[in-house]
């Protein structure tokens, strides 16, 4: 596992620091995009700061994405690309693979003349 996390950062242009490999590794085990302060809160041994620095440089990454659930930020693993459905209810955000976004990514090549490098989709709904 470490030595995939290793070459996971290095082939997104991230040296492969101890903080950065311990932060990746729990956002890839804990899939439930926990805010900054609840990562702090698991891993007590890595300050707060360096948590929101090591975020900062992964998100540059785009390894990890940060999502506004309306209050908070919180934090994902992005190396599997998913959509999120967020629940306003109660603030809860599911990961969901079940949407084949080919076709939108080949629209939005043609509209922009762009390479597509990736996509980030949130879909909000309330209960009843
Ligand atoms: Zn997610």
């Amino acid at each position: 596992m470490e030595q995939d996390l290793k070459e996971l950062l290095q082939s997104h242009g991230l040296k492969a620091t101890p903080q950065r490999l311990i932060v990746l590794e729990y956002l890839i085990k804990h899939q439930t995009h926990p805010t900054a302060e609840q990562i702090h809160e698991d891993l007590e041994n890595i300050s707060l700061a360096t948590v929101y620095n090591t975020l900062d440089k992964l998100v540059d990454s785009e390894l990890v994405i940060a999502i506004n659930d309306g209050s908070k930020r919180r934090y994902d693993y992005y190396g599997e690309p998913h959509y999120h459905v967020v629940n306003k209810t109660t603030g809860e955000i599911m990961n969901v693979d079940n949407f084949d976004f080919r076709p939108l990514m080949e629209a939005a090549r043609k509209a922009s003349g762009l390479n597509i490098t990736g996509y980030k989709v949130e879909i909000y709904g309330v209960e009843d």
